[in-house]
């Protein structure tokens, strides 16, 4: 009998590795925290690489339907300094090989694909017992439990089966992003709408910056980044952000914002104009990362994938490598249809280093980004590759 296959969590990794486990004929379940589909908005662009994403909704059967959901001419991309001079721009030709769409769309298409019942969600795993030739015992926090012969942690940064195989745990980088909207800016908010321009902006400088993206109907999502330990967030007016995904304002949050905006005195009103005429309050997303490498033994029936297993600092791969790790897995399974540790062997050993090379790659954009050198490496690396080519990390929630 084939392995019933536990997945932790109902992001993109898990669900790409439930379809795909699907299309060949292997059953799965997916256990998810969140109450429903709709609990939390999955809001932001992601672009979806030609080398990961991409043959991952391949390998799904699912790649049309992607298609259908990219948003053109969003690949455009500028480069302002302080002042608001554009120092580097780049039209969307359709032919940047990243294509963007809207996360919660790509999740949908990956939930319509699955089995009904196939995502139990309000499941939120509490805890794991390990019963014993590659077995363990999974309690949720509404007191059910389930055993299964293969568990694989899907379930992000701060994932609750990672300890079943290593004791790192993230940290902090220095950096945080303090994620804000404007909406209709066509109309309501001209002259930010006209910097950030078609599809990407990045107004940087040694330790802070300012990246927006075009979403669809004319709604400007910013990513305002600010390398401060977390304290100085929890005194700007945000509740205590240590080890948590997202932490919200715990002061007005017009206080906030023009706390945050201060950070960028002297630089031109449209840029600011993205923090301060902000319409949503303003959520903070402090930056960890896993150390790179991170690997660890095989353990008989467990393994991660994405996030939980190579949370790394956004790059613009993590949804990518994710969703890859969930397609490799999903093949790896459907290859060793008699043999769960050969496919969890072969799986990991590729994803240790695919991940590892990764990790060095971001810890380097995220410096040329934000070093003492800002933003010239940047616009150097645009120049020399293609614009915003590995700079995607500025585009999603
Ligand atoms: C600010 C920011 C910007 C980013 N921008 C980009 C980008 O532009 N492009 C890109 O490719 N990547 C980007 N990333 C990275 C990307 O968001 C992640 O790498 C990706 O979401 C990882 O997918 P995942 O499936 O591993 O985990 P997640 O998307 O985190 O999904 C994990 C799921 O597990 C569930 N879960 C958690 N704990 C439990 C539990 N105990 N029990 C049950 N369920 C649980 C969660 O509710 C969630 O649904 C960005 C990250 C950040 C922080």
């Amino acid at each position: 009998m084939r392995t019933p296959v536990t997945i932790i969590g109902a992001g993109l990794g898990g669900l790409v590795l439930a379809r795909v486990l699907h299309v060949h004929g292997i059953p799965a379940t997916v256990y998810e925290a969140e109450a429903s589909a709709t609990a939390r908005p999955q809001g932001g662009m992601l672009d979806i690489h030609e080398h990961n994403g991409q043959p991952a909704l391949r390998e799904a059967g699912l790649y049309e339907e992607f298609r259908a959901l990219v948003l053109e001419g969003r690949e455009a991309t500028r480069a302002l300094a302080a002042d608001g001079t554009v120092l580097f721009e780049e039209a969307d030709d359709g032919t940047g090989g990243r294509p963007e769409v809207l996360r919660g769309e790509l999740r949908r298409i990956l939930l319509e694909s699955l089995p009904t019942g196939t995502v139990r969600w309000g499941r939120k795993l509490s805890g794991v017992r390990v019963l014993g030739e590659g077995r363990h015992g999974v309690t949720f926090a509404d007191g059910t439990a389930v055993t299964t012969s293969l568990l694989v942690g899907a379930d992000g940064a701060w994932s609750r089966v990672r300890p079943l195989l290593s004791a790192a745990v993230p940290e902090y980088t220095g950096t945080s992003f303090v994620e804000t909207y404007l909406f209709d800016a066509d109309l309501r908010h001209p002259a930010a709408a006209k910097a950030v321009g078609g599809g990407a902006m990045f107004a940087l400088a040694p330790g802070k910056g300012i990246q927006a993206h075009r979403e669809t109907g004319g709604t400007l999502h910013t990513y305002v980044a600010l390398r401060r330990p977390q304290e100085w967030f929890t005194a700007a007016g945000f509740t205590d952000p240590a080890a948590v995904a997202q932490a919200a304002v715990a002061a007005p949050a017009a206080a906030v914002a023009g706390r945050i905006a201060a950070e960028f005195d002297g630089w031109a009103p449209e840029l600011t104009a993205l923090i301060t005429d902000g319409e949503t309050a303003p959520v903070l997303r402090p930056l960890h990362t896993l150390p790179a490498g991170h690997r660890w033994d095989r353990v008989p029936g467990v393994t991660l994938l994405g996030d939980a297993a190579h949370l790394m600092i956004p790059n613009g791969e993590g949804a990518n490598l994710a969703m890859y790790d969930g397609a490799e897995l999903g093949k790896a399974l459907a290859a060793h249809p008699d043999d769960t540790e050969a496919a969890l062997t072969a799986y990991e050993q590729a994803m240790f280093s695919r991940s590892a090379a990764e990790a060095v790659d971001a810890a380097g954009l995220h410096e040329r980004m934000f070093g003492a050198d800002s933003p010239h490496g940047l616009i150097a690396m645009f120049a020399g590759a293609g614009a915003g080519a590995g700079v995607g990390a500025e585009r999603t929630a």
